[in-house]
Formats: structure tokens, sequence, C-alpha cells
């Protein structure tokens, strides 16, 4: 890393020694070794560890609700009377308990109870209680409330502030960890105040470019720490729940910050052996292009002008091209391959599935053998004497370009000149696994450039600090004479209707899909219900060629299915969801999607890039099992109004939460304290800004910061 530059005049802030950070758990009342542990595994090692130990939530036990205005999905404090308490035996036994206040009456549910607390539970006693208010069948109810008998005005009075709440751990009361975290507070105020790590140029800096929403730097990081766990009166939980406070920017800048930093330090890190460069050479490109029936799109060209730019210098290019389906991402990877081909380099490309390697095999042989570039194929499937003459050819040479899956990095392979690695769909693959990749194929003295490739378009926000190890290009522009597809949005009762449409469609010539899916990640319950509907079809509409694919079939037989339909010779295709990255069909015009409700946003528009790939217009039928709930028409409904890919991304992101949005692999990357990254967006190109001048002049700090929020998450970037 570069040495501090003296552009700054003021000190350059340091770790103190006197820090919280080295002042030990069990130096506080109440925490002997047991304790420890478990705030051990909570992330928790320290003094300062508890400060950034924040409330994930924040409970108002200042007030009483009414019973007549309490509302679905709040949390509620109730005060009445009981004027019921009976067992039931329905579905599952439980004990309802009625409630009465001067406004109405609400049921409290115990699906657990003591024969004890049945008995304390009688009519006639006074009871204050805490609780979510939920739908039950006859009107609201709450599900084991927290609650307290009242006996005269004995424990009446209110809390004066909101109550935080924080992530725990079993066996570890919120009352415990809140008075150990109180603790921590009062060390931080009488002995040591919490180190402030950002320098004075980077808070003044952002002070005076400050947003309509206020500088985020504006409360010191003790007060804005103090605020969080400690909210002051009148502060209220709508106001806690904007994000909007001081406070909370002080600290979302932060982790923010942090974050950021640690994925730029690892991406630094892994720039440490330089790339070769690959200028133009103006023998491959050019004439590749020149041969493309079409031109290129302005999307295409800038994307590709960027990777251009990479591979000419000497840092490793690691580069996201974010495409929608059918944007043409597969083109200008070719011609990054090209320009590497052109600079003697040899170039992997590798797919994620056996299906979609082939299907790129299949492009780069017809698009660069009349070049005459050799393009190889490695995949499982291969015979054991077919693999051993692709071998022969990479480790000498004269293959330039091998697709694959990730057979390309096995330990038996070894290249003669890799200088490009192209790895389609990345979301499937995280940091990690580009940095493994990064290591597996790099010489002692160069690295491969890497470009990466989407079609599931992330929100920018995210792709700023989930993918803040890499540059981005986005193609953000269709080839033109595409028409949109149009989609809509039928009730499951509606199935006959739409299984007359698939006939009529058949009927002129076009072709349709029908996709199972199931909410059970069981591949083999998929498998069946697929195969059930597939029998169905045969017996409703029994005229029509109909097919079946799924992913327990083996790749020769799903291939022989794929080549029917793609060939016309199957009318209908079942399938499960492994026709996502499949097949081009251009003249599949209906696409019909089960239990879509099911399915998240981004991989229902994955889906429904399947058809609208001709110059037909183009249908997808979403189908869903009612009653949907309000998120789950929103969804759907967000499906029929756009064929953005992007925008989808940000409203699944909206809705569901970046964890959902990036999949389970990268969810340990996006778990915030504080940050909200839709919520902060207006924070990140700051972020962006700020974390590369500490990583260049104040470097000394980056560790400190990471720690101080990630803490010793190793695994961190490893997920
Ligand atoms: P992606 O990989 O982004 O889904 P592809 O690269 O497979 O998209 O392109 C989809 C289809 O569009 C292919 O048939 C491709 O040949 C064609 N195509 C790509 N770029 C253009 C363009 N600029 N104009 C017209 N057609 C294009
Ligand atoms: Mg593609």
């Amino acid at each position: 890393m570069p040495a501090p530059t003296s552009g700054s005049n003021s000190p350059t802030p340091s770790v103190s020694s006197r820090s919280l950070e080295r002042v030990p758990l069990t130096s506080l009342r109440g925490v002997g070794p047991g304790i420890e542990k478990k705030l051990q595994n909570l992330g928790i090692n320290n003094v300062q560890d508890l400060l950034f130990h924040l409330p994930f939530r924040y409970q108002d036990r200042t007030r009483i609700n009414d019973i007549r205005s309490v509302r679905f999905g709040e949390h509620v404090q109730l005060q009445g009377e009981l004027v019921a308490s009976k067992v039931l035996f329905g579905k599952r036994r439980s004990l309802q308990c009625t409630l009465k206040d001067d406004t109405g009456f609400i049921n409290l549910r115990f699906f657990f109870f003591t024969p004890a607390q049945q008995k304390s539970l009688q009519t006639g006693v006074r009871l204050r209680c805490y609780g979510e208010v939920r739908r039950g069948s006859a009107g609201y109810e709450i599900y084991h409330p927290e609650y307290r008998i009242l006996s005269g005005d004995h424990g009446t009075e209110l809390e004066d502030t909101l109550t935080p709440i924080y992530p725990s751990t079993e066996g570890l009361q919120q009352a415990r960890l809140r008075s150990i975290i109180d603790q921590a507070l009062a060390r931080m105020d009488s002995l040591h105040q919490v180190n402030e790590y950002l320098p004075e140029e980077i808070r003044r800096k952002v002070a005076a470019g400050q947003s309509t929403q206020g500088n985020p730097l504006s409360m010191t990081l003790g007060d804005a720490i103090r605020f969080l766990h400690h909210p002051p009166e009148n502060v209220t939980l709508e106001l806690l729940e904007s994000g909007q406070h001081p406070a909370q920017q002080r600290l979302a800048f932060e982790e923010l910050l942090s974050h950021r930093l640690c994925m730029r330090r690892l991406r630094l890190a892994s720039n440490s052996r330089p790339a070769a460069p690959m200028p133009a050479r103006h023998t491959l490109v050019e004439k590749f292009s020149a041969a493309l029936p079409f031109s290129l799109t302005g999307a295409q060209q800038r994307a590709f002008g960027e990777i251009a730019r990479d591979m000419a210098d000497a840092a490793p290019m690691l580069r996201l091209v974010q495409g929608d389906v059918g944007s043409g991402k597969t083109v200008v990877a070719a011609m990054a391959a090209l320009r590497a081909v052109e600079n003697k380099f040899q170039v992997a490309i590798m797919a994620p599935t056996e299906i979609l390697a082939e299907q790129h095999f299949m492009n780069f042989s017809h698009w660069l053998e009349p070049l005459g570039v050799e393009v190889g194929w490695l995949s499982g499937k291969l015979t054991a004497a077919q693999r051993k003459k692709q071998l022969e050819g990479i480790g000498s040479g004269t293959t330039r370009i091998v697709v694959g899956t990730h057979a390309l990095f096995q330990e038996s392979v070894s290249y003669a000149d890799l200088g490009l690695i192209i790895i389609d769909e990345q979301h499937r693959f995280g940091v990690h696994q580009r940095m493994a990749l990064k290591e597996k194929s790099a010489s002692k003295s160069r690295e491969p450039h890497q470009l990466v490739m989407t079609a599931t378009p992330i929100p920018r926000t995210l792709a700023m600090s989930a993918y803040a190890d890499l540059d981005c290009s986005v193609i953000d522009e269709l080839p033109p004479g595409r028409t949109p597809v149009q989609t809509l949005v039928v009730g499951d009762e509606r199935r006959d209707e739409v299984i007359s449409r698939i006939h009529s469609a058949c009927e002129q010539g076009n072709q349709v899909y029908w996709v199972c899916t199931l909410i059970e990640e069981s591949e083999s319950l998929q498998c069946q219900a697929a195969e059930a509907t597939a029998a169905m079809m045969r017996e409703q509409l029994p005229e029509l060629r109909i097919g079946l694919v799924h992913g327990r079939m083996k790749g020769k037989e799903k291939a022989v299915v794929m080549e029917q339909f793609k060939a016309g010779d199957l009318q209908l295709l079942v399938a499960t969801t492994v026709i996502e990255v499949g097949v081009d069909v251009p003249n599949a015009s209906l696409m019909v999607i089960e239990n879509s409700e099911r399915l998240g946003l981004a991989q229902l528009h994955q889906l429904r890039g399947r058809v609208g790939r001709g110059s037909k217009r183009s249908y997808c039928i979403l189908l869903y099992q009612g009653p949907l709930s309000e998120t789950g028409k929103h969804r759907l409904a967000v499906m029929r109004e756009s064929n953005d890919g992007f925008h989808i991304a940000e409203k699944d992101l909206e809705i569901r939460g970046p964890g959902q949005v990036l999949g389970t692999q990268q969810t340990g990357l996006m778990s915030f304290r504080v940050a909200d990254i839709s919520r902060d967006a207006y924070l990140l190109e700051d972020v962006r800004r700020y974390s590369e001048l500490i990583l260049s002049a104040y470097p000394q700090l980056v560790d400190p910061l990471v720690n101080r929020w990630l803490g010793r998450r190793e695994d961190y970037g490893r997920v």
C-alpha cells in the first residue's frame, strides 16, 4: 500500500494504547467466563466491541396503545382486563385469553403454557402486555405476548425511552446484555473516549459536500453510540425506523466505509502480481466485429471500451459486466477473448452449468473458428481420450480459447499461457471463489485478467458495496428490434383458460414453456411435480407434442429434449427451473410459470428472458396460488409493469433486502448493524470516495476500522 501522503495538515489519527479495544470483558461486573464465552459467540471480544454491538430494533414501551387502533404487523403495548380465558382444542391446543380495554377486545394466544400460567391468567385479572399483532380467525390476536399481571397501582409506570433490542444468543437475556452494555458506555464516558478514526480531513470534506440529507458526520462517534443504545426521551420509533437520525447516519457511514475498505483491501492484495498488458493489435477484434451481422449497441461499445482499457494495463483487470438477458454480453466477451488471443495469450471461459458451457462452446466455435482461432472444450462429460486430447491442446497452447465448467480449474489442467479468465453468471461465485480462481491460475510472476458477466442485474447500490472489489460495466440497452414480453398475473383457479391459451398458441405455430416450481428446495420433489404436470398436459392437450426436462435427467437426455424443442419437434416444453440459463429458442413466445409468488423477482425475470428472443410478440403468464399477501401482490405487479432487469432488481432489494437478492452465498457480506444499503444509498458515493482516500493517505486506519465493524470475521469475503 502506498505511504501516507503529506497532503493533509491534520495530525494522523492513531490507535491509542488506552483504547477500549484492550479492555477485557471480564473487567465488567457480572461477566465471568460463562458470559464471556456467550459474548464471544456474538463476536464481542472486548469493551469496544460491546459499544459497537448495536440494537437491531427498538420497542416502544413508553405508552399504552388503544386496542381499537392496533394494526396488523405492529408491535404494541396494551393494558386491560381479561374478560375470558379458555383452552381451545383446534388444530393445535392453545390457551386463549381475551383482553379488554376502554376501546375494544383482542385475543392473546399461548400455544405453550404451564398449568400455573393458565391459573394466573384468569378472568378479571389486569394485565399489561407487549407483542406483535397478527390476524386470527376472529380478528386480531397476539401470540405469546410478553406480559405482566398488574395489582393495584404497583409497577404501572411506563418507560421514559425506547427499549433497545440487541442481537443475542441463547442464555443471554436482553436485560443482562443491556446492563453489560451500560457498563461499557460508562467506561467510554469516564475512562477513555472511543477512538475517532475518521481523519479530520474527511470530516471536513464530507461536511463541505453535504447533501440535502444533511452531514452524515455531524455527530461525534461517542454521542452517536450513546444515542443508539439509549435513545433520549421524545425520540420516536418512527424516527429511528426512518434511519435518518444523525446518530444513525454517523454510524452507517463508518460501517459502510469499513465494509468497503475490507473489500478494497482484498482487491489491492490481489494486485500484488501484475498482469500482462494487452493493447489493441488490430488483428482479430476488428475482423470479428466487421463480420457480425449487426452493429454493436452503444452500451456494448462502451463496455468493451472499458474492458479494453483495463486489459491494456499491467494491473490485473477484475471487471463485472452486468446486462439483462439478451443484452449481448456474449459478443462483448468474445471481443475481450480475441483481444487476449491477438496478444498471444490463452483464454478460459467458465460457465456454471454444462448446458450453458456447451452453448458458449457452440457460439464461440461458430464465431471464432472462421478467424483461425481454435476453441477447446472441457467438461465432466468427456471420455478419458477426449479429455487427454483437450488437455494436450491446452498445455501446448494450440488451443487458444477453452470453454467449460469449473473443470477448467482442476489440478490436472495446466495452461501454456493463460492471460484472461471469463466467468459467466457471476452471482453464483462469491468473492472467495473469485480469489481462489486467481490463485490457481496465476503463475509465480503474473496474473490473468478477469472478466465476470452476470445476467442478474445487481442494483448499483448493492454492487457498490457487495462487489466493491470489482469494477463494473453495465450494458443497459437491448439490441434494436426486440418486443418486450407482456406479462399477465393469473390466479391458479383460471388454469383451464391458460391451458386453452397454450392450445391456441401452439396451433398458430408458436412454442410454449411451462415452468414448474416448488418452494421445497428438494430437486426430487420438483422433478416429480414436473413429471405429474407433463402427464396432465398430455391428457388435456393430446394433440400437442409435449416434452419434459428436469434436473434429474442425464445431461444427454436433457440435451436431446432441448434439441427437439429447439428444432420445433416439440411444441410444449414442461420444465423445472433448469431452463433458467438454458437454450435460446426464438420461436418460443409463451411462458407459463407456476407458483410464481414463491420465486424471487430476479429469478422470474431470468426465466421470462427465455421468451421474447425473436421478433414475435411474447407473453409470460405468472400463475399464483391465492390469496396473495400485500408484498406478494406488489412483487408480481413489479413483474407485470417492468421488463427492465435493473428496475426489478432495485424493487427486489427494497422488498426483500440484500441477503435475498444476492443469494445465501453473499448474505454474510451484507449483514450490517446500522446501515441499510437501500435506505442509506445516498451515502455510498462518499463512502466510495473516502475509502480510496483512506487507502492512499491513511492506510494505518484500515485494520482498526475493519476490526471494529467486522471484527475478526476472518472468513469475511470468503463466504
Ligand atoms: P446475453 O448473453 O447478454 O444474454 P447474447 O450475447 O446471448 O446476450 O445475445 C443475445 C442475442 O442477441 C444473440 O443472438 C446475439 O447474437 C444477438 N445480439 C447481440 N448483440 C446484438 C446487437 N448489437 N444487435 C443485434 N443483435 C445482437
Ligand atoms: Mg448469455
